[in-house]
């Protein structure tokens, strides 16, 4: 296995090092290749990301990725976004579980990763600028079917705003149709109600799908319900390629500081781990973390007083003692 590593902007660095510190504890035979992009690079270079990097990501199986700063360009194109479409990353997952704040919740985003208001079609008047929202059929299935895939006895929210509009529409019958088919107990919810009901009644959420903005927003408010983007991991996922990353970025106010909470990086690790066939190291990560943030060892964001190291020191050696037991 061979694994891309971003370390990028701000506190992409200490949170990719302190992951990187859990993956050693694991001892895999995995090749880590670090590339730089992002801000940083920008500032020395002019350029953010360069084809030989994307040479690289192609020679790796997958991305293991920190957050970068937005460059102060305006013809800036969002590199992740480049990464995204350049792999066809379409399913962007974002598990939200409790643990220690929101100890009851436990859902899933699947957000649709490649269309939607992300899609990149703008137009630029004088006085107006048109964003053009593509819902495709193609787009729609293939997200719907990935969150089937990940149902399990799980009812899926189907979640649009398909009273207004017409692009909703499509994606809610198309989800629907593709749930049918596959025997999925589903029900569709605007996503202004949706909304409302994660703030009153999140425990009631199993697994969500959606499209990219509406995800987008969703899951930064699903964040604030267990304590903070500090927890909370995602996947990008294409065919045959992939990107792993927490959903934080790069958090400039407390970058080089050791405040960071490595926890989001750790469980985007485990993820990894998971869609690389190894699922006993990546419950192993998960059971470390949850053991470690019970016995009090967290960072500022949860009221701790450990450093960005030395939680990830933490989980490492909890690894380590399971292993040795
Ligand atoms: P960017 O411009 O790269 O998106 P940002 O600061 O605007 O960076 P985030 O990095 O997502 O956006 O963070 C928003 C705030 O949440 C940060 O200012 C920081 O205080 C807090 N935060 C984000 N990630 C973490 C983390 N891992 N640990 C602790 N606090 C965090």
């Amino acid at each position: 296995m061979k694994v891309a590593v971003v370390e990028g902007d701000g506190i992409g660095k200490e949170v990719v090092s302190a992951a990187l510190k859990v993956l050693d504890a694991l001892s895999l035979d995995i090749e880590e290749v670090p590339v730089e992009i992002g801000y940083g690079k920008w500032k020395r270079t002019g350029k953010a990301i360069t084809e030989d990097d994307f040479d690289i990501f192609e020679s790796c199986d997958c991305i293991f990725f920190g957050a970068i700063t937005t460059p102060p360009d305006p013809d800036y194109k969002s590199v992740l976004v480049r990464i995204r479409q350049k792999f066809d990353l379409y399913a962007n997952i974002r598990p939200i579980k409790g643990m220690g704040v929101g100890e009851n919740i436990d859902f899933t985003i699947v957000r649709e990763n490649t269309e939607g208001m992300y899609s990149g079609v703008e137009q630029v008047f004088p006085d107006a600028v048109h964003s053009t929202r593509v819902i495709t059929r193609r787009g729609s299935e293939r997200i719907a079917e990935y969150a089937c895939s990940l149902a399990r006895g799980k009812r899926l929210t189907i979640v649009h705003k398909a009273n207004i509009l017409k692009s909703c529409r499509l994606f809610r019958d198309v989800c629907i149709g593709v749930a049918d088919r596959h025997k999925i107990l589903w029900e569709d919810m605007l996503v202004d109600a949706v909304a409302h009901r994660l703030v009153l009644d999140p425990e009631r959420f199993e697994l969500i799908v959606t499209t990219n903005l509406f995800g987008d927003i969703l899951s930064d408010m699903a964040a604030a319900l267990i304590g903070g983007l500090g927890l909370c991991a995602s996947a990008n996922i294409g065919e045959d390629y992939a990107l792993f990353e927490p959903v934080h970025g790069s958090a400039p106010d407390i970058a080089g500081k050791g405040l960071a909470n490595p926890v989001a990086a750790i469980l985007s690790l485990a993820m990894m781990l998971k869609w690389f066939g190894r699922v006993e190291e990546s419950d192993a990560v998960h059971d470390a973390v949850s053991r470690v943030l019970a016995g009090g060892i967290t960072t500022p964001d949860l009221g701790g007083r450990y450093s960005t190291a030395e939680v990830a020191e933490a989980v490492a050696a909890a690894i380590e003692k399971e292993q040795a037991t």
